[in-house]
């Protein structure tokens, strides 16, 4: 017998028939004799629904409010599947975050879990029922409802999944795994079998949604055995996310491709070329809570230069304001912001033992005629920021030239 968390997507649970169709895993996972808890997110589009519907009332919504508002979409599932279940004769009780409490600090629409307390699931669990729990959401020390930021739902599995030493975690979706880049825009990408833990931290905060990044935080984190996997097939194995000591095969040089399309960039132009400047710049931006992405500064000519980062595009304005300010200070010429860019990056271990990549992505870029605005690297990633209108042929052909096509490579 084991213990098994298995987490539902949106998509997963979309209408009646889906929840359904989620009971019946459910119910067959329990016959093989497993213990299961069972997280879910709110049926497809339900959250964004409930954020339009806030911004009808409040254009720019009170994160205490807002949270109170989008974490019902999932305690319509919890509810909902549990009908379903005992509908199958499965005994089940549904969870809230708060119920659960599944304790986080207040950083509305975007807080952090603290502590799980697991005396409750497990009393269930114990008492063979299956135990549904809502993703997505906490509650802080003083009782407030909080969320997790989007995605979140797959943070809760993970974490359910750490708090009790489940033997598996296994996040159900509409695709039957990790691929090689994002199968909506590639249809040749390729299921992995395996992804490392370390490409999967940065294919997830490169861009690729199929698992927020803060799951595979929290897996590494408490070595919990994750695996990715479809809701609308049966008998697949998905993708098991691996740590490095548990890889016998060859690595391949290039795992994967994530892109980005939510990037802005930011041009100081005309800037004294003078030590304590980039702090100058960045700092304020950092105090105003705006996370700064790529970064380059230009070879200063007659004692100026231009200084240009990346940031998400829904900061952009807040850090246009900032820079104006900012512009007075040091005596800069001009501020440009750029809402197009998008990023796009090759992840993979096998980077390490390899040279030539970043020549190889640039040389394919050149051959499209796709302009590189800005460039980072890490040990085992190349990223490059381009105009988003370029974005979707940037990954197909980088996808071709990586040979990601290509079973074995
Ligand atoms: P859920 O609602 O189940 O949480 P998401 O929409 O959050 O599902 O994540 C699944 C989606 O992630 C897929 O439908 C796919 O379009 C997208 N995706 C992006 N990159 C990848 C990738 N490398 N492999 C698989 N899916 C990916
Ligand atoms: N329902 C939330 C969202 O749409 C959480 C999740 O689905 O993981 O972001
Ligand atoms: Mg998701």
């Amino acid at each position: 017998m084991a213990l098994i968390v298995q987490k539902y997507g949106g998509t997963s649970v979309g209408n009646p028939e889906r929840i359904k169709n989620v009971a019946r895993r459910v119910a067959q996972a329990r016959e093989q004799g497993h213990q299961l808890v069972i997280v879910v997110s709110a049926m497809s589009g339900e959250t964004n629904r409930l954020i339009a519907l806030a911004k009808e009332v409040q254009p720019q919504p009170d994160p205490r409010e807002l949270d109170v508002v989008v974490s019902t979409g999932e305690q319509v599932t919890i509810g909902l599947l549990c009908m379903a279940l005992k509908e199958q004769g499965v005994p089940a009780r549904s969870y809230t975050g708060a119920q659960v409490r599944i304790l986080t600090d207040s950083s509305f629409t975007r807080a952090r879990i603290l502590k799980i307390d697991e005396e409750r699931m497990r009393k269930d669990l114990d008492d063979g029922c299956v135990v549904v729990v809502a993703g997505f959401q906490g509650v802080d020390e003083a009782g407030n409802i909080t969320t997790l930021g989007r995605g979140g739902s797959d943070t809760t599995g993970v974490a359910l999944a750490a708090a009790l030493r489940a033997d598996e975690c296994q996040i159900y979706t509409d695709v039957d795994g990790v691929y090689t880049t994002d199968p909506r825009v590639v249809p040749e990408a390729r299921k992995l079998d395996y992804i490392t833990f370390e490409e999967m931290l940065e294919m997830a905060s490169l861009g690729s949604k199929v698992l927020q990044i803060r799951s595979v935080e929290f897996a590494g984190k408490y070595k919990v055995r994750l695996r990715v996997l479809s809701s609308f097939q049966d008998g697949g194995e998905g993708t098991l996310i691996t740590f490095e000591d548990d890889i016998k095969m060859e690595q391949p040089i290039i795992s994967g491709i994530a892109f980005n399309r939510d990037e802005a960039k930011l041009t100081v132009l005309g800037v004294p070329d003078r030590p304590g400047i980039a702090y100058q710049i960045l700092g304020p931006v950092a105090e105003a809570n705006i996370d700064v992405d790529m970064i380059i500064q230009n070879v200063g000519v007659d004692g100026t230069t231009d200084f240009s980062f990346t940031v998400n595009r829904n900061d952009m304005e807040r850090a246009v304001a900032i820079l104006e300010n900012v512009k007075k200070h040091v005596g800069a010429r001009e501020i440009r912001g750029d809402r197009s860019m998008a990023k796009v990056s090759v992840v993979g271990v096998g980077m390490r033992s390899h040279v030539g990549i970043a020549s190889k992505m640039f040389r394919t870029l050149a051959e499209e005629g796709i302009n590189i605005q800005m460039i980072s690297t890490s040990e085992i990633k190349i990223s490059v920021a381009i105009d988003e209108k370029y974005l979707e042929l940037a990954v197909r052909v980088l996808h071709k030239a990586f040979e990601l096509d290509q079973v074995g490579s």
